[in-house]
This record gives structure tokens, C-alpha cells and sequence, in this order.
């Protein structure tokens, strides 16, 4: 598909993910606005607009896009990627640690489809996509916020494309593990990195981590009209991760 004079505002597009996702786009000719609370400096000064956003808190979120808006002149996709972890079982849990994952992981993803989507509208034509976890549906131990605020995004997920269609869609992509600085950082938090990567390596099917370029690809893909047919539904790009049975080692 052309995406040239189309925009689509990414969240979290600083590193990870959300790069992969503004480099994949912009490849394909659109323009992109990049939102992050980190600064990005822009690849392609015409056609890429950084601002720097808590996509957490709502009047940024609606400043900055009704900037992108004015800027580029409309808002026709919209990728949620921005997402933090934090660690613990419920009751290792803060209170102010739900409420950030919440807000951040969560919150963020309303906030930014509620001032998006009347641009959409206004264009008679959008796509949602909202990055989730392969955590909607399966959990590991000590991540009690982030796989509650990935489990509610596929709730979310649905609600727009039912409350938005014909004219958008929205789906929901759930990636296992992505060599990302978040993955890296999270492994670094172990004592022996090296055998927790071994680990992330042997947990999925082709025997590796997916790249974020991978994802950015089935992301592109999910917006083209070619995949016109597909919405409200959770993707998962987990290296089938999903439906092993741990323990079930050849
Ligand atoms: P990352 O940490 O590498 O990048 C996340 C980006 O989000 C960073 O640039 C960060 O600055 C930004 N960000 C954080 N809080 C923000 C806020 N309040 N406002 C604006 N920007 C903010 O992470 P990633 O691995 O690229 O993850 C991207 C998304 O993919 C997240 O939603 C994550 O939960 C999800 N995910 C990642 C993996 C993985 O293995 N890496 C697996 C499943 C799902």
C-alpha cells in the first residue's frame, strides 16, 4: 500500500518497538509523528514530527496530536506501543506502581484512540493498532500490572472495533519476546543475564527472539487495506510461545 500523505502517530517511537515501527513506516512513505517522553532526533525532517509526551496524561495527549493534525494535515493510523514493567506479585505490588503501569500501559492507549480517532473520522477511514504482550493470555510469575493492563488492552481492542466500524478498525498485536532495550534491561536485572537470554531463546519455537523489525512488519501489514477484513481480533507474533506446555522439552 501508499501510504504517502498519510500520517500515523506512534507512540513510545524512541527506541525498541515503536523505532522499528517509525522506520518501517516512513520506508513506506508516510508521515509519521513520534511521541516519547525521551527526545527523538528525526530521521527525515519533512516527513517525521517528534514531540516529546507522556502519553499518559491527557492534555499532552491532546496537544500533541491535534498538532500532528495541523502539521500534517490528518491522523490516519494510530500505533499504541508505549509501555513500561514493573515487578511483582500483588502483593509486592505498590499502589503507585499499579496505578503507573495502569496509566502508562493502559490509560495511555484510551487517551491517544479518544483524540485520534475523530480525526479518523473526519477522514472516514483509520486504523487502531494497540501493541499488547503475549501476557493477554498467558502469565509469567511477578508481573501482576503489566499482564492485567496487556489482558484489558484486548478489551479495548474490541470496543473500538465494534464502536468505530465500518470506518475503523482496531487490532490488537501480542509479541513474545522482541530484543528490545526493555527486554535488555529486564535481563539485566538478573544476576546472570546470559542464562536468562538462554532461556527467552529455548521458551520459543524457532529457538530465538523476535526482532522488532518483525513486528514493525506485521504492524505495516495490519494497517494496509489488504488486511481490510481483519478487525477487533489479538495477533500474536510470539514464536509460538503460546501453545507449548512448559516442560514439554524434546
Ligand atoms: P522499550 O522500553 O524498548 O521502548 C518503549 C518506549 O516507550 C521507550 O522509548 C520509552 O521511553 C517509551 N515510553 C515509556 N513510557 C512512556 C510514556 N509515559 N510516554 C511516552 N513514551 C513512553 O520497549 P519495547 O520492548 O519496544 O516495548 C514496546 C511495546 O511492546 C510495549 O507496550 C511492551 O509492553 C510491548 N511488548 C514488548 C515485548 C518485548 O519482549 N520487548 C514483548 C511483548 C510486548
Amino acid at each position: 500500500m501508499n501510504y504517502q500523505n498519510k500520517t500515523i502517530v506512534i507512540t513510545g517511537a524512541a527506541k525498541g518497538i515503536g523505532a522499528a515501527c517509525a522506520k518501517v513506516f516512513l520506508e513506506a512513505g508516510a508521515n509519521v509523528g513520534l511521541l516519547d517522553i525521551d527526545v527523538i532526533s528525526p530521521t527525515d525532517k519533512e516527513r517525521s514530527m517528534s514531540v516529546v509526551c507522556d502519553v499518559s496524561d491527557e492534555n499532552a495527549v491532546k496537544n500533541t496530536i491535534h498538532k500532528i493534525k495541523n502539521h500534517f494535515g490528518s491522523v490516519d493510523y494510530l500505533i499504541n506501543n508505549a509501555g513500561i514493567q514493573r515487578y511483582g506479585s500483588v502483593t509486592e505490588t505498590s499502589s503507585d506502581d499499579w496505578d503507573l503501569v495502569m496509566n502508562v500501559n493502559l490509560k495511555s492507549f484510551f487517551l491517544c484512540a479518544k483524540y485520534a480517532i475523530p480525526f479518523m473520522l473526519e477522514s472516514k477511514k483509520g486504523v487502531v493498532i494497540n501493541i499488547a504482550s503475549v501476557q493477554a493470555f498467558v502469565s509469567q510469575q511477578n508481573v501482576s500490572a503489566y499482564t492485567t493492563a496487556k489482558t484489558a488492552i484486548l478489551g479495548l481492542t474490541r470496543s473500538i472495533a465494534v464502536d468505530y466500524a465500518p470506518l475503523i478498525r482496531c487490532v490488537a498485536v501480542c509479541p513474545g519476546t522482541i530484543d528490545t532495550p526493555m527486554l535488555r534491561d529486564a535481563i539485566n536485572l538478573s544476576p546472570d543475564p546470559a542464562a536468562v537470554m538462554e532461556e527467552c531463546i529455548e521458551m520459543h519455537l524457532p529457538k530465538r527472539i523476535g526482532t522488532p523489525e518483525e513486528v514493525a512488519e506485521l504492524v505495516k501489514y495490519l494497517c494496509d487495506d489488504k488486511s481490510s477484513f481483519i478487525t477487533g481480533q489479538a495477533f500474536r507474533i510470539d514464536g509460538g510461545l503460546g501453545i507449548t506446555i512448559a516442560g514439554s522439552k524434546k
